[in-house]
């Protein structure tokens, strides 16, 4: 058994828009995986659970890094706000208490600059710790793709 496993290589892609990052990933089904902090990626890629070819970098993209609260449509998380970022927030605090809590219960404090919760919720882990209170305060995730064409000739 190898005690020091090394990822497998993988191309590294950092598409500037969502719908480019959605075009390439539905070009590449099955082969690209979106990330963001990678700190459940890279685990599955280094214990060989998956494999990608491509790896879409998606924390560039405008708005994926914002954070924003209106007291009307309530809280906006960016899929690339990381955890920190999430329990230092005073909307957060304030407002979504079991939110923030459940957020600093992740692992510590370096993952958590990694660490995102739209990831937590993507990973789908049952152990997933923001999970369970994203679901109590019925967060919705705002899912943008394309679809495939499956036209032929
Ligand atoms: C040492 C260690 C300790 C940990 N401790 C805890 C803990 O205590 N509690 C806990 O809940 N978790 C823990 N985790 C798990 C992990 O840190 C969390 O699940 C993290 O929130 C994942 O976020 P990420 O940004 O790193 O996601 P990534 O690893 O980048 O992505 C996670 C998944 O989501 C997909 N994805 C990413 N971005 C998108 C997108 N925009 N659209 C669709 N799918 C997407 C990826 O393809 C991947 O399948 C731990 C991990 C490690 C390595």
């Amino acid at each position: 058994m190898n005690a020091y496993p090394r990822l497998p290589e993988f191309e590294y892609v950092r598409p500037q828009t969502i719908a480019e990052a959605s075009q390439f990933l539905v070009t590449h089904a099955g082969k690209a995986r979106p990330f963001l902090g990678a700190t459940d990626l890279f685990v599955q890629m280094r214990d060989r659970v998956i494999k990608p070819d491509y790896l879409v970098d998606v924390k560039g993209i405008e708005g994926m890094n914002d954070i924003s609260f209106d007291p009307s449509s309530g809280l906006t998380i960016g899929a690339a706000v990381n955890m920190n970022r999430v329990i230092a927030a005073a909307e957060v605090k304030d407002h979504y208490q079991v939110l923030s809590e459940a957020a600093q219960s992740v692992a510590s404090y370096q993952l958590r600059t990694r660490a995102s919760i739209v990831g937590n919720i993507c990973n789908a882990s049952p152990a997933g710790d923001t999970i369970g209170a994203s679901l109590l305060l019925d967060g919705m995730l705002n899912i943008f793709g394309e679809v495939a064409s499956t036209r032929s000739r």
